[in-house]
């Protein structure tokens, strides 16, 4: 969890691309040390915001502070800042050396200091020695990354801002570099401010997640309370399979659930809405074989099964909805597709959320 001052903060930032507000008076403090990604899906403004938030574009309204001072009207070249973007933008005709050392030479520091230097952050960043003299386009997708993490270790910011930086990479080798983008982070003890439209990744890496909807940072926290808590039904669905029940207040403190055709028990609504969405994620449901098992049962068949390497997926079909289920592969149900099952989950396991 993130602690201490903030090393940047911005205050009722908005951006305007004529009428449209691309960010809309987002105020945010990035924690100095922390892990902060900024996740939304496409268009939702996270660029436009990295972007002011690095010093790349102005905002049209609102101030970036950082470390205390004003920082509208100073570039990205002259912050103690550096950006890594989905296109690497690696010099293409140079060799690995000469990218991870470009900066450095930029400052007059010396060619054996350079080149000191440079194999360190190879070592950093896991880059063999012998590839100091090789192309960068003689690279790999991953070792190109790597380079272009070096490059910008070299100019030792303060804070690194990542914009989607391995969205272009195949799922094994993102899944590689998530983790050892967030041992980097530890590491270095540097700042990183990441974007990224996928919650996976932003849940591997990150201290904290603010989530973006159309130009508006709704949700801040960090990954376990955006899953366990997720404000509202876009935040929830965002997060990937989920169930997702629209319910209202009905008899006996329970909701009523007309595309289940039946009456559940939920938690209390956090804002006193009596009608919302009750939110139950796959790993929470379980196939019950008595109704007492569980705070809520509800009858279906089962329509199919995906198995999902340690994990078997279910889907149930129960009244108008398809409902999901998730189990370790030891805990696999022992049955056939078309069964009549019963699945259920309890009380603690589920949230209201509004639309
Ligand atoms: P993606 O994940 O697709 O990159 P995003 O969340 O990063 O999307 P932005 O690139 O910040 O979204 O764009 C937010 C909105 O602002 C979009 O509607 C986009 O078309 C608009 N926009 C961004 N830059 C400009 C610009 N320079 N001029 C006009 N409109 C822009």
């Amino acid at each position: 969890m993130a602690e201490g001052e903030p090393i940047l903060r911005i205050e009722n930032v908005t951006k305007q691309f004529g009428k449209l507000s691309a960010v809309n008076d987002v105020s945010l403090d990035i924690v100095d040390g922390e892990f902060f990604t900024i996740v939304g899906p496409s268009g939702s403004g996270k660029t436009t915001l990295l972007r002011m938030l690095a010093g790349l574009d102005k905002p049209s309204v609102g101030d970036v502070i950082l470390r205390g001072k004003r920082v509208n009207d100073v570039p990205a070249n002259k912050r103690p800042t550096c950006m890594v973007f989905q296109s690497l933008a690696l010099f293409n005709h140079r060799t690995v050396g000469q990218n991870i050392e470009f900066s450095l030479k930029m400052r007059g520091v010396s060619r054996a200091a350079r080149r000191e230097r440079c194999m360190e952050l190879m070592n950093v960043v896991r880059l063999q020695e012998d590839y100091y003299a090789k192309g960068v386009t003689k690279c790999s997708g991953g070792e190109r990354q790597r380079v272009a993490l070096a490059r910008a270790l070299a100019s030792d910011p303060d804070i690194m801002f990542f914009d989607e930086p391995l969205s272009a990479i195949d799922y094994q080798l993102r899944k590689l570099l998530e983790v050892e983008l967030k041992d980097l982070h530890r590491e270095t003890g540097k700042t990183f401010v990441y974007i990224t439209h996928s919650l996976e990744e932003a849940m591997v890496m990150s201290d904290r997640i603010g989530i973006m909807q159309a130009g508006c940072l709704i949700q801040i926290g960090s990954p376990d309370e955006i899953y366990t808590q997720p404000l509202n039904k876009f935040v929830s669905e965002f997060m990937g399979e989920v169930n997702t029940l629209p319910v209202k207040a009905g008899a006996n403190g329970k909701f009523d659930c007309a595309d289940l055709g039946t009456q559940l028990a939920g938690p209390a609504s956090a804002n006193g809405s009596d009608s919302g969405y009750l939110v139950i994620r796959p790993e929470s449901m379980r196939f019950l074989d008595d109704p007492a098992e569980a705070d809520n049962h509800v009858k279906g068949s089962l329509f199919n099964e995906y198995a999902m390497g340690s994990r078997v997926q279910y889907h149930v079909r129960a009244g108008t909805q398809m409902l999901v289920v998730e189990k370790l592969r030891e805990q696999a149900y022992k049955g056939q597709i078309n069964d009549d099952v019963m699945i259920g989950w309890d009380v603690k396991d589920s949230v209201l959320v509004s639309d």
